[in-house]
């Protein structure tokens, strides 16, 4: 007997989730459906955005209800026209092996003739906006006197969309023996008043936040300008290195397109749509879950659905058409606990959007600026550093060092340690150099104070490096929060927190500079000493990586917190998700990779290309493999 069925559903509904794919039920179904399906009771559930409301009550309504009988026996009252279609697409895919089951939706901005006319052929589940309810009723299109069921969705969110008074009056023209189950994210006054108004003895049920992938993932917002969005998708790639991610476009055209430039401009990338046949998709989806893909462009269609681990970003290429879909998106990344960030690269006319999801995910979207050509070629270079150091070596390389020793004898060790990264970022520091700052100097959404003056310009304040990250559990908010505590500074005085997985950045205005310095360069946290210096790349300078040392003082204020996994370092790809990759992915075929004239896309070093220029005048620099990366396996074409 599988949970569903343990849950008391009845047959029809069990072939119906089969086919959903739903394997066990979320705590709230868990909870919610016995209750409903056992007796008629009132009930308000509070669980989050994410968790599976929708079937909480769908499963146990389309149970519930006469199939025999045409009359309308429930109404679900939802805030918007996109929730509303898509709990009516829901409740239809629940009741497909259910004979007789009709589910209409009513919704403003179309024929209210014809949802009228709908209804009429006999509609057992209404599903309602309440301004478009209202008027349907007030027309005497529709009647609700003798419903059973009334459901209450996302009723904090109906509230703050002002429908108080449309759905008193609404509940006001039901019986008062219907049941009423009322689902929501949280539960303010009104909520609360509503639930003392209009139910009896409801039973309640709270599902804590845990279960939820949205509490894992971090939003983050970039404004662009139309043009410049591919350009910001590859910084954004460039910027992060160890990029695991699903970016999604609109269309399967966009989607091709996006995921054929990358792959041109040498990327890890590869499309995954529906004109794909269906072993084409199979083949995608295996190479991304093996990690050759880094990049897998989707569509919203064709992505649903994907269970993979470790992705560390959800990219929202273009948003998608209903903001609902960015729920379903960004559940892609912070999946079994893991932290993720779901990035969207917005223009100014979508801005609004943004607020719009806010309140649909109940998070808020941190604004950030596109890093500069500066910002990605450090990161880059740090990255590259870390590989070297993290490499295991083969001692097949044994039989040639001799010759090697011989060609390198005469250089100190930094010249070699020069000279070995600067291969790499000759080419990479080129390209940026004359390619321009795509940022947007925004700041659009600071009238509504909720977003920090300062993160547009830097004026005078000062950035740090830190060699603290994501791999220390911190994202942009409990680093921001951290930084406070321990330098005891306001919430504003720290600013343009930006994450990485093994170091971090910030700003503070410089009368902080000292105290910044001094303070943090002497905590420790989990035994190992934080490293802070200035960064100087903020207007265009290289930040000066002497280790500073630092005394041992703990401040020991956050035990148990954070479990950094080394020691030392700036940071290191061990325990990174691509480890698993590179390990399996590790063969070489080829031997040695020669840069030169080579026109492969795959090349080694940590960017190749940009300054070789096979042909396009200004292409971005190639993805390429970095050093001791061998998470691909490499393609050495040298034709
Ligand atoms: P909520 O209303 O709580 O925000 P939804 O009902 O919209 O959440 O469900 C969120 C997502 O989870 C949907 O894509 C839904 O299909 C999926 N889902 C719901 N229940 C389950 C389950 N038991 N197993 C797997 N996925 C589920
Ligand atoms: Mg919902």
């Amino acid at each position: 007997m599988n949970k569903f069925e343990q849950l008391g559903l009845n047959e029809s509904l069990l072939k119906a989730i089969l086919d959903l794919g739903f394997e066990n039920p979320s705590e709230v179904q868990e909870k919610a459906i016995p209750l409903l399906l056992e007796k008629d009771t009132d009930m308000v559930a509070l669980a989050q955005t994410g968790t599976g409301k929708t079937a909480a009550f769908g499963f146990p309504l389309i149970q519930k209800i006469d199939a025999d009988n045409r009359n309308t026996q429930a109404l679900v009252l939802s805030p918007t026209r996109e929730l509303c279609l898509q709990i009516t697409n829901e409740l239809k895919n629940y009741s497909k092996y259910e004979k007789g089951i009709n589910v209409v939706a009513v919704y403003g901005g179309a024929s209210i003739t014809e949802q009228a006319r709908e209804i009429k052929r006999g509609a057992q589940i209404i599903v309602a906006t309440p301004g478009r309810m209202q008027d349907m009723i007030n027309r005497g299109l529709v009647n609700i006197k003798n419903i059973d069921y009334c459901v209450l969705d996302e009723a904090d969110e109906m509230l703050n969309m002002g429908f108080y008074d449309d759905i008193v009056s609404i509940l006001s023209d039901t019986p008062d023996e219907k049941s009423t189950w009322l689902f929501s994210a949280t539960m303010p006054q009104e909520v609360a008043r509503i639930a003392k108004q209009f139910m009896s003895e409801p039973v309640e049920i709270t599902v804590g936040a845990k279960n939820s992938g949205s509490s894992t993932v971090s939003h983050e917002f970039y404004l662009v300008n139309a043009r410049d969005r591919y350009e910001a998708l590859k910084r954004l790639a460039d910027a992060n290195p160890d990029i695991f991610s699903v970016v999604f476009c609109r269309t399967k055209r966009d989607t091709q397109a996006i995921a054929e430039k990358l792959i041109e401009d040498g990327y890890s990338a590869a499309a995954l749509h529906g004109d794909l046949s269906q072993a084409q998709r199979d083949g995608v989806m295996k190479s991304f879950r093996g990690r050759q893909i880094q990049m897998l462009v989707a569509t919203d269609v064709a992505a649903r659905g994907i269970d993979v681990d470790n992705v560390t970003h959800v990219v929202n290429y273009q948003l998608p058409d209903e903001i609902e879909t960015y729920n379903h998106r960004s559940g892609r990344t912070g999946r079994a606990g893991k932290l993720g960030t779901s990035i969207v690269i917005v223009t100014k006319s979508e801005l609004r959007k943004i607020s719009s999801i806010e309140r649909i995910i109940k998070q808020k979207f941190e604004e950030k600026t596109i890093p500069s050509g500066i910002e990605i070629c450090e990161i880059q270079l740090l990255h590259l550093a870390n590989k070297i150091k993290d490499t295991e070596v083969d001692h097949e390389i044994d039989n040639y060092l001799p010759a090697i020793n011989n060609v390198l004898e005469d250089l100190s060790k930094e010249e070699l340690i020069k000279k070995m990264v600067s291969v790499e970022f000759n080419r990479f520091i080129t390209y940026y150099k004359k390619n321009r700052d795509i940022s947007v100097g925004g700041g659009e959404r600071r009238e509504r104070g909720d977003s920090e003056p300062r993160e547009f310009s830097n004026n005078g304040a000062v950035r740090y490096f830190v060699n603290i990250g994501s791999r220390d559990n911190f994202d942009w908010m409990s680093l921001k929060d951290y930084l406070k505590e321990t330098l005891d500074l306001g919430r504003d005085d720290i600013f343009k927190v930006d994450v990485k997985e093994g170091f971090s950045f910030f700003n503070t205005d410089p009368q902080h500079t000292d105290k910044v310095m001094d303070v943090l360069n002497n905590v420790q946290l989990e035994g190992r000493r934080i490293n802070v210096e200035i960064s100087k790349n903020d207007g265009g300078g290289r930040r000066d990586h002497n280790n500073r040392g630092g005394g041992r003082r703990d401040s020991g204020r956050r035990e148990g917190n954070f479990a950094p996994r080394r020691e030392g370092g700036f940071r290191s790809d061990r325990g990174s998700s691509r480890d698993g990759g590179s390990r399996e992915g590790g063969s070489r075929d080829g031997g040695f990779r020669s840069d030169r004239n080579s026109s492969s896309r795959r090349e080694g070093g940590f960017r190749s290309s940009a300054p070789r220029n096979e042909g396009g005048s200004d292409r971005a620099p190639r993805r390429s493999e970095n050093f001791g990366d061998s998470s691909r396996p490499r393609r050495s074409r040298r034709d």
